[in-house]
């Protein structure tokens, strides 16, 4: 639900970031408020994870214009783990493999970082294994995850509900997922699709990076941006991801 009095949580303007030397972002403007759930849509090479991942501050993109500003602080003055902190969430495209690293540690250290940074009580294992499958039973999830190396030998949709999984327990203010819906049958893209909606409430916001329409069958975005040559050519509301997917992205491409 848009409220206009909604407070602005993220708001990016004029972003451009380079891969290799090579500008891939040539100035995005984005706006995201609390209760939101942008999409952001755009053919492939579009540089839609670029995007997700200059905001998340991936050592290889670099950012060469604009702003960013994340409940009023520089995004950019921020190392990743910071932003990951202060509440600002990306899930990955292609989730790593930590080897030898079990699921539970990594998640309850993860948790109690942003916990302590918030100025809450952090969880010792026994507590967080606790909260971690009551999470997991909300996902549909097997505990059995937990006591496994991270990612390791996970299968494409199990990674992405392990990184449904770190984002219900980080309760994070705005989220950022980058095709998360990829890879993922039906009934594991219900799961993820539940874990977003969860999320999604009045304090927080979504911004769901994805190049199809089905995931939006199940999460309603109040937004949706066409992005397109590093550009969001084309907004709307959530009749524009049906055009999409009915027309295809080369309408966009010749309109904007
Ligand atoms: P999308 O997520 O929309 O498919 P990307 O942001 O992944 O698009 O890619 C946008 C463009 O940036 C593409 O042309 C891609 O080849 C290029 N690119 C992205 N990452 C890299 C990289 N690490 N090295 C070189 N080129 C890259
Ligand atoms: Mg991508």
């Amino acid at each position: 639900m848009i409220r206009a009095d909604a407070k602005v949580l993220l708001e990016v303007k004029g972003l451009r970031a380079r891969v290799s030397g090579v500008e891939i972002l040539k100035g995005i403007d984005l706006k995201v408020a609390a209760g939101e759930v942008h999409a952001i849509m755009g053919r492939n090479g579009s540089g839609k994870s670029t995007f997700a991942k200059a905001l998340a501050g991936h050592p290889a993109y670099e950012v060469s214009g604009g702003t960013a500003r994340f409940e009023g602080r520089d995004v950019f003055d921020m190392a990743p783990e910071e932003r990951a902190r202060a509440g600002l969430f990306l899930g990955f495209q292609y989730p790593v493999e930590i080897p030898g690293v079990s699921n539970s540690a990594f998640l309850r250290l993860a948790y109690n970082t942003v916990q302590a940074a918030r100025g809450r009580e952090e969880l010792d294992p026994l507590e967080f294994d606790d909260y971690a499958r009551e999470k997991m039973k909300l996902l549909d999830m097997d505990p059995a995850f937990l006591d496994r190396s991270v990612n390791e030998g996970f299968s494409g949709g199990e990674k992405k509900r392990n990184e449904i999984l770190q984002m219900a327990l980080l309760e994070p203010r705005v989220a950022i997922l980058d095709e998360t819906d990829s890879g993922l049958d039906i009934d594991a893209l219900r799961v993820v699709a539940h874990g977003v909606n969860r999320l999604a409430t009045p304090g927080n916001a979504v911004v769901l990076v994805t190049h199809y329409q089905r995931m939006l069958g199940y999460i309603v975005p109040d937004y949706v941006h066409v992005m397109e040559g590093g550009r969001i050519v084309k907004t709307g509301g959530k009749a524009l991801a049906e055009e999409l997917e009915a027309r295809g992205y080369d309408w966009v491409r010749a309109a904007a």
